[in-house]
């Protein structure tokens, strides 16, 4: 595997732990436990029509889904869902509640927790980052044939297409 210790920096070995494989330290015996990544998103309408955002990057590059990006260790997730929306919307948003909690177990970097939010749009012009190549409000008929971002995304949309009643 090559992995290190985070606590002394020593070399790690695959080992049977309660059952489970799991990377544990030669040295101290340090056991690492493999967990979910959190991120936080924003599900954003307007006139009806949802805001996604194009991925100019892999994974997933060139596919639709909602502003979405990994919650930061001293942000509360909806900050983070706030600032992930001004940095690939160029929107500055008001974060309402709390839509659902999503899963994605097929992104490559790892299984991410998704927080959801509902919110709105206050301030600012659609401008697309570097993280993404298009930003655009899509109505429920426009979102048929995007391609989506894996699995999380095509739930996010199909739970907001059943809301409205297009599903
Ligand atoms: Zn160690």
């Amino acid at each position: 595997m090559g992995q290190y210790c985070q606590v002394c920096g020593a070399r790690t070995e695959s080992r049977c732990v309660d059952g489970r494989t799991r990377d544990v330290c030669r040295d101290c015996g340090e056991i690492s436990y493999a967990q979910w990544k959190v991120s936080a998103g924003v599900r954003v309408v307007n006139d009806g029509k949802i805001l996604l955002v194009k991925r100019s990057h892999e994974p997933y590059q060139g596919k639709w889904h909602m502003p979405a990006g990994y919650v930061e260790i001293d942000e509360e997730p909806a900050q983070a869902a706030q600032r992930e929306a001004r940095e690939e919307t160029g929107l500055t948003v008001r974060v309402e509640k709390l839509v659902d909690c999503y899963l994605d177990t097929d992104d490559p970097r790892g299984n991410v927790i998704i927080l959801l939010y509902d919110a709105s749009v206050v301030d600012g012009e659609v401008t697309p980052s570097d993280e993404t190549e298009a930003v655009e409000f899509f109505s429920p008929d426009e979102v048929a044939n995007l391609q989506l971002a894996g699995e999380s995304a095509e739930k996010e949309l199909n739970d907001w297409l059943n809301m409205v009643g297009k599903q």
